[in-house]
């Protein structure tokens, strides 16, 4: 009986993607994963996920400016594996929260506009996603598009983000004749018929295609064959190869980050996204294929590992806290190892607390289920949880761990605020305390000298969001000071940053502006500079006086 249950749950794992849509803003993350809960059936119907708290994007504001601000996670079934979406955002002022959920996930999909192809944001994200060896796919949208060009994109991943990207499908025309896409695994072709995508005709390649398609074939297997050792004896032996073994080697060859398989379609048309879900399953890595989690054992002070395993103590990693209009403080987390029930007790070993788990919910598109217990490799959210803040762990009080936790970067930029009123001051220094819980980039301070509050976070954008927030639900009308960017500096001198700096604005070899804040040396000396994003020192000669 155990066994079985012990299988199932391998099983489950072994069905289990916890994936994030990586993507430049507008390049269609929102309408991708709309799309996404609209075929996984999730969502009745379309436009439905802007709808409602229960969703991605439940933000007025995200829906008034169109980005995506929250970091939430939304659970999805797809052939017989769920799929947890944790959302990253795209908005550079936002890259810390990229980092957060970068953190957590095992996989990516990466969104690209076929006409902007690669992106100045677009390479951020890829770098970052690189550092924490997130193995990836990537989805070409907006093939549909005036100017729409596949290979190019991919010719730009190649030079632009120095991948190694392997084209596992071919447009089948482009722009307004955008009709479907070539598989060329199976060999054959997905016409869409309808406008809602729901029905699609897999056929024979269109004639004038398969010349194209059978290079394009060749050059696909060659590549995957230089990226895997085992398909290459294969592909040596001359045998005809199947597209079971072709999926198989494109699994093991993302996976241990050789390639990225490429995809492509138009989201807003419904146009190559049931072939992108099933990508997902078929390449990204379940929970059991990512290496064990490291932590340090807070009594001992020695390095431990955790596996993906329910007979494991537990451990979890809190990655996002949102205040939930319903029902209150909600802590999104990552369970490693072990198993957690609702209503149990945990130790939050990042503050040597103990905290008591309340409910325990998943979130799907449009409702919320409640869960009685989570298991390694899945993500769920806490509610009741008092003291506990992004980044924390969560362990069994009898093994207790603390797993390596997400590193925050200062803050880059501050203002002043002050309430409309002086008898919205309390509220006001409420509400900023309660979102600075949510957001550990988002600091208030009150200067010593003027005694005036200041509160500081990564963009101005960023500060723009809070303060909205602080009117919307905590209902305190302030206003804010002429912002005093501090450490936020364009780079006047590209050819001397040269090889030094990410490039933040691309296009025609400028450099934009540069994230960079001060850390104090050791010795209390001085300063150096560090940019932000890369995390590299940047030489004092190269930082232009302060204003
Ligand atoms: P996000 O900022 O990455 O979340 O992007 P959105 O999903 O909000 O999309 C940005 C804009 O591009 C919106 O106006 C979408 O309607 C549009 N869009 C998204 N996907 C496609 C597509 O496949 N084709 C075309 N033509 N437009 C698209």
């Amino acid at each position: 009986m155990a066994a079985t249950v012990e299988k199932e749950r391998l099983t489950a794992l072994e069905r289990t993607r916890n994936i994030g849509i990586i993507a430049h803003i507008d390049a269609g993350k929102t309408t991708t994963t709309e799309r996404i809960l609209f075929y996984t059936g999730r969502v009745h119907k379309m436009g439905e996920v802007h709808e409602g708290a229960a969703t991605m994007d439940w933000m007025e504001q995200e829906r008034e400016r169109g980005i995506t601000i929250t970091a939430a996670a939304t659970t999805c079934f797809w052939r017989d594996h769920r799929i947890n979406i944790i959302d990253t955002p795209g908005h550079v002022d936002f890259t810390v929260e990229v980092e957060r959920s970068l953190r957590v996930l095992d996989g990516g999909v990466v969104v690209f506009d076929a006409v902007a192809g690669v992106e100045p944001q677009s390479e951020t994200v890829w770098r970052q996603a690189d550092r924490y060896g997130v193995p990836r796919i990537a989805f070409v949208n907006k093939m549909d598009r005036m100017g729409a060009n596949f290979e190019r994109t991919v010719q730009m991943m190649r030079d632009r983000l120095g991948s190694n990207p392997v084209p596992i499908q071919l447009p089948i025309g482009s722009e307004s004749d955008f009709q479907g896409v070539v598989d060329l695994i199976d060999y054959d072709a997905i016409i869409y018929t309808d406008d809602l995508g729901t029905r699609l005709e897999e056929t024979a390649i269109p004639s004038h295609l398969e010349a194209e398609a059978a290079a394009a074939r060749e050059q696909m297997i060659e590549a995957i064959a230089e990226a895997d050792e085992e398909f290459m004896m294969l592909y040596l032996e001359g045998e005809d190869i199947t597209p079971d073994q072709i999926r198989a080697a494109l699994r093991r060859a993302t996976i241990a980050r050789t390639l990225v398989p490429v995809l492509c379609g138009a989201a807003l048309k419904n146009k190559g996204v049931q072939p992108m879900l099933d990508a997902i399953v078929n390449y990204l890595p379940s929970p059991i294929d990512i290496p064990p989690v490291r932590g340090i054992d807070p009594r001992t002070g020695e390095e431990v590992e955790r596996t993906v395993d329910e007979n494991e103590p537990f451990s979890a990693l809190v990655f996002k806290i949102v205040a939930d209009p319903f029902i209150g403080k909600l802590s999104y987390f990552r369970v490693y190892s072990g198993s957690l029930k609702a209503g149990s007790y945990v130790m939050n070993t990042t503050k040597n607390q103990r905290e008591r788990i309340g409910r325990l919910v998943r979130m799907h598109a449009n409702h919320r289920e409640e869960v009685s217990e989570v298991f390694a490799g899945d993500i769920a959210a806490a509610v009741g949880l008092k003291n506990t803040f992004t980044g924390d762990t969560l362990a069994d009080e009898s093994a207790p761990v603390v797993l390596e936790s997400i590193k925050f970067p200062e803050p880059v930029i501050s203002v002043a605020i002050e309430p409309k009123t002086k008898a919205d001051q309390d509220k006001m220094a409420n509400a900023l305390a309660r979102l600075a819980e949510e957001d550990p980039t988002f600091r208030v301070q009150t200067d010593p000298e003027s005694g005036q509050t200041i509160i500081s976070g990564m963009g101005e954008l960023h500060l723009e969001v809070i303060v909205d927030r602080m009117t919307r639900e905590f209902k305190v009308n302030a206003n804010i000071g002429r912002p005093q960017v501090a450490y936020r500096e364009t780079i006047t001198r590209p050819a001397e940053a040269e090889g030094r700096f990410v490039r933040q604005t691309g296009g025609k070899g400028q450099y934009g502006h540069v994230w960079i804040r001060l850390e104090p040396l050791e010795d209390k000396t001085g300063f150096e500079f560090v940019n932000q994003i890369t995390g590299g020192v940047i030489p004092r000669e190269y930082i232009p006086a302060v204003e």
